[in-house]
Parts: C-alpha cells; sequence; structure tokens
C-alpha cells in the first residue's frame, strides 16, 4: 500500500506546528505515527503535508501537579509504563499503556495521537474519559482547556481545531481503586471490548472500549451505582445507551453480554 504524495516539514515548536497546519488547510500533525501512516497507506487519509512534531522532546513529560498529573501530550506509551509518578498518582494510565499494542507502537506511540486519532476501541481514550481527565490544547490564540466530557464528539473526531496541538492531558490522582478489563481474541490484540474502572468519589466513574461510535461513560452502571447497587446489579446496564459495532470478531450482542461481564469484573476490582 503506497500513500498519496505529501509534503513534509519537521518543527522545532509548537508555535512552527500552528503556522504550518494555517499555512495549509490539508496539512496534519505527525507524532508517532502509528495510526496515520496506516490510513495513508489505505488511503483513508490523504494529508497535503505532514508537521512532523515527534521531536518537541519538551512535550514529552509526566509531573506531578495539583492533585493530580501533567502528561505532555508527546509522550509514548512506554515511558508513560516507565514513569513512577504516574504509577504513584494514577496507576491506571501507566498499567493500560503497558498494555496498548506490541513494543514496537509503545515506543512510537503518543498518548496525545491516541487521542487525537479519537478511535473508538482506543484504550486510552477510554479511559482518560472515566478518569474525568482535561485536554490543554494550543492555537494561534493561546491555550483552551477542554474537559473529557467533550473530548471525543463524533467516530475518529475530536474536540481539537485542525490548526491547534493537543499540548498536555491532565488526569486527577486516582490511586485508590481502579481496572481495566481489556477483553482480546489474542495477545497484543485491540479490545473486542474494553471497561474502565475508576473510584472516585465513594462511587465508581465507568467508561467502555468499542462499544460505539466514541469512547462512552457507562451512565447506567454509574447510576445504579449511585443508587447503592451491588457491581453485579450495577452491571446489567453495562450496555445501555450504546451502540456496539458487528464484526467479524465479534457480533454486537456478543459485545453487549461481553461488556456486562467485564463491567462486574472491572467493578469487583476496583471497589475491592
Ligand atoms: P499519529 O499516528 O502520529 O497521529 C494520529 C492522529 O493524531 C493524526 O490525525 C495526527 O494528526 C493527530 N495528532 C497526533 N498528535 C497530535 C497532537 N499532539 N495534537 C493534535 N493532533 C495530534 N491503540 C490502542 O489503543 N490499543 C491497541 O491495542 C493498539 N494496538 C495497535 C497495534 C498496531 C500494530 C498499531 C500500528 C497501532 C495500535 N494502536 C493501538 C494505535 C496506537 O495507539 C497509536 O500509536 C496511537 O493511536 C496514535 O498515536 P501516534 O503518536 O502514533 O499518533
Amino acid at each position: 500500500m503506497i500513500p498519496a504524495a505529501f509534503q513534509y516539514e519537521r518543527v522545532d515548536s509548537v508555535e512552527a506546528a500552528i503556522a504550518a497546519l494555517q499555512a495549509d488547510d490539508g496539512a496534519k500533525l505527525l507524532a508517532g505515527g502509528h495510526s496515520l501512516l496506516p490510513q495513508m497507506k489505505l488511503r483513508f487519509a490523504m494529508p497535503t503535508k505532514l508537521v512532523d512534531i515527534g521531536r518537541l522532546r519538551d512535550l514529552s513529560y509526566v509531573r506531578e501537579e495539583g492533585d493530580g498529573a501533567a502528561i505532555g501530550a508527546l509522550t509514548r506509551y512506554h515511558d508513560l509504563e516507565a514513569s513512577d509518578a504516574l504509577r504513584q498518582l494514577c496507576p491506571i494510565v501507566s498499567s493500560v499503556a503497558g498494555r496498548v499494542g506490541d513494543p514496537q507502537v509503545r515506543h512510537m506511540g503518543t498518548i496525545g495521537g491516541s487521542v487525537a486519532h479519537a478511535d473508538p476501541a482506543g484504550d486510552m481514550p477510554s479511559v482518560l474519559l472515566a478518569l474525568g481527565a482535561t485536554f490543554v490544547a494550543t492555537g494561534s490564540g493561546g491555550t483552551r482547556e477542554i474537559a473529557a466530557a467533550d473530548m471525543f464528539p463524533g467516530l475518529f473526531q475530536s474536540a481539537l481545531a485542525n490548526d491547534e496541538v493537543l499540548t498536555e492531558i491532565r488526569v486527577p490522582a486516582a490511586a485508590s481503586g481502579w481496572s481495566y478489563q481489556k477483553f482480546t481474541r489474542r495477545a497484543q490484540d485491540w479490545a473486542l471490548v474494553g471497561v474502565a474502572a475508576v473510584r472516585m468519589n465513594g462511587s465508581a466513574n465507568v467508561s467502555l472500549t468499542n462499544m460505539g461510535l466514541t469512547p462512552l461513560r457507562a451512565a447506567g452502571v454509574e447510576e445504579a451505582l449511585a443508587g447503592g447497587a451491588d457491581p453485579a446489579t450495577a452491571a446489567e446496564r453495562a450496555d445501555e445507551g450504546s451502540a456496539p459495532p458487528s464484526d467479524s470478531f465479534g457480533s454486537e450482542e456478543y459485545r453487549r453480554a461481553l461488556s456486562k461481564v467485564l463491567v462486574r469484573r472491572a467493578l469487583e476490582e476496583a471497589l475491592a
């Protein structure tokens, strides 16, 4: 598979990236390339120019900030997995980073690329949704914050404007109870269904991976928990409001049934 012709520019600052995006409507940012390049090879994406931000090292960090962690958008999965600070503050992020794809993907793929790509089957968007993360976008007018609930408006769509760079992701400290259940047919596969559960404010936030056009909060489950339901009872509402795909890996019915099992397991682990 050969991508359509494109121009290439490596930039050395966020400002230069924004200027390059503004100069060419068809330009796209390139971070780790592990979602964009496969799309280009299939000609699902045909950017006129790649603006390479992959070497902006000052956007690769994890640091304690406020009551949680600030993560640079260019931080690679491998570095998330290896971060002691993240393991202390928000272990679900480091743990799930270590379960994305294979070592090559984890050494190249970035958390910001995963968020901007907004794949409903992506693990990190779902985890960040459960955590209620805040996303920091930088454009020509400065920076703005985007709440997790607003970040994924549609299939492969993020709330970022075409000329904005996602620069930072902020997550709350959440070390007291969490679980990510990723059901795969084979080791290193994408999630057939995934469930993130994070204990928060005496209850749990729950989100679903690959159960619709976007990562989803399991609103029925959260409502049941808030009303005092036990994990098994709350899990029965796992697929409420979802629209799981049917494909050669599993039917819609199978995914609905699977989501209930995984939500129960996730809640039992997170709330134990
Ligand atoms: P890129 O491919 O460089 O970019 C992706 C998109 O985001 C592009 O549209 C780009 O313009 C935009 N973008 C990138 N960075 C920014 C930014 N800072 N601001 C604004 N826009 C930006 N993912 C999973 O979740 N689970 C898996 O199990 C999994 N398995 C995989 C297996 C394989 C073999 C491969 C190739 C990929 C797999 N992935 C998986 C996807 C992987 O997580 C991607 O690396 C990640 O989704 C994209 O990150 P990236 O840095 O490579 O982004």
